[in-house]
Parts: C-alpha cells; sequence; structure tokens
C-alpha cells in the first residue's frame, strides 16, 4: 500500500472548500480538517473578532495541534488561507476560485453583508489566495481549479483523486 499524503484545499471563502473536502473524505477515507470548526472546538484562537465575526486564530495553536496527524498522512486539509502551514505537510495543494458575482451571491445566501462580504470579494479579485499559494508551495503541487458550478465540482473531484492516485478512470482493470 502507497503511503498517503495530505492535501490542502484553500480558497477564498464561499469558493467551496468545504463542501469539495466533504466529498472527497467521503469517497477516500481521508480525514476532513476543516480549520475553521477545529478552531472553534479545540480553542485553538485568541477570542473572537466582532468585527469580522470570526476567532482570531492562532497560528502556533494550530500548526502545534495539527503536526502529529499531518505527520501521519491522510488529511484533507480545508482553510481560507495557507502561509503559515509548514511547506513539508502537503503532497497537493488546491485553490478553488468563483466568479465575482456568483460568490457574492453565496455569500450573500450565507448571510455575510458589509465589510466581511466586500472584503471576501476583493479577496477574490485581487487573487490574494492564488498569490499566497504560489508564495508558500511549489508550482508542481499546486493547482488551481474552477469552482463556479457543480459540474466543476464533480470535475474537481476528480482532479483531486487522480492525484492521490485512487481515480476509478486510472485503475481500470
Ligand atoms: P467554503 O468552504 O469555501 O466557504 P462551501 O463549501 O461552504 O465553501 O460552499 C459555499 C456554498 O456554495 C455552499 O452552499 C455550497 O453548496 C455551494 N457550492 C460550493 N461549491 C460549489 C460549486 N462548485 N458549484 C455550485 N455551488 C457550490
Ligand atoms: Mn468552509
Amino acid at each position: 500500500m502507497t503511503d498517503k499524503g495530505n492535501v490542502l484545499i484553500t480558497g477564498t471563502p464561499g469558493t467551496g472548500k468545504t463542501s469539495l473536502a466533504s466529498i472527497l473524505a467521503e469517497q477516500t477515507g481521508y480525514s476532513h480538517i476543516e480549520i475553521g470548526r477545529f478552531v472553534k472546538d479545540h480553542n485553538l484562537h485568541d477570542g473572537w473578532d466582532a468585527d469580522l465575526e470570526c476567532y482570531i486564530l492562532n497560528e502556533d495553536k494550530v500548526c502545534d495541534f495539527l503536526e502529529e496527524r499531518m505527520s501521519k498522512g491522510g488529511n484533507i486539509v480545508d482553510h481560507h488561507g495557507c502561509d503559515f502551514f509548514p511547506e513539508r505537510w502537503f503532497d497537493h495543494v488546491v485553490v478553488l476560485q468563483t466568479e465575482n458575482g456568483i460568490l457574492y451571491n453565496r455569500l450573500e445566501q450565507r448571510g455575510y453583508k458589509g465589510r466581511k462580504l466586500q472584503e471576501n470579494i476583493e479577496c477574490e479579485i485581487m487573487h490574494v489566495i492564488v498569490e499566497e499559494a504560489r508564495e508558500s508551495y511549489k508550482e508542481e503541487i499546486l493547482k488551481v481549479l474552477k469552482s463556479d458550478t457543480v459540474e466543476d465540482q464533480d470535475a474537481n473531484v476528480d482532479v483531486v483523486l487522480s492525484l492521490l492516485g485512487s481515480s476509478k478512470a486510472g485503475n481500470v482493470n
């Protein structure tokens, strides 16, 4: 059996990280690590940012907390940032991108408004996460994928499955 690596799925909030990671975890048996949830559940933060309505993530606490399970492999990490994780953790890094109008609707539906909505849309327009990923990881392990439609999501599932070497298409008897 081959060693299991770790995959990072990153992108602006609303691009579909958690949906994609859940499907992949179900299909591969990898663990889905949704950083936002871990931060909340395991107190890996420095309090609540009332302005942006989110926990103030403590990067050292997150990295310390995850080190052991990441060293074992078999994890799909899902987070809207990517520059503070140790580079060695990941074998594959996927950045999801969504067209601005579509993203706007998704975030609005999620209840985002005002500054929080604005800043996330700007983040996507300015390609902040793609740039961050390019600065943090080698080009060879980076995949930038469109996540506008359900068809895109299906295609993205296949891309990651084949990266993990478990694609059915690649294993025809
Ligand atoms: P993130 O984790 O990046 O914030 P989510 O996975 O929570 O994003 O997705 C945000 C919303 O958009 C959800 O309602 C989800 O069902 C929907 N969604 C995610 N990816 C797609 C896609 N590729 N096409 C259409 N809708 C999507
Ligand atoms: Mn999410």
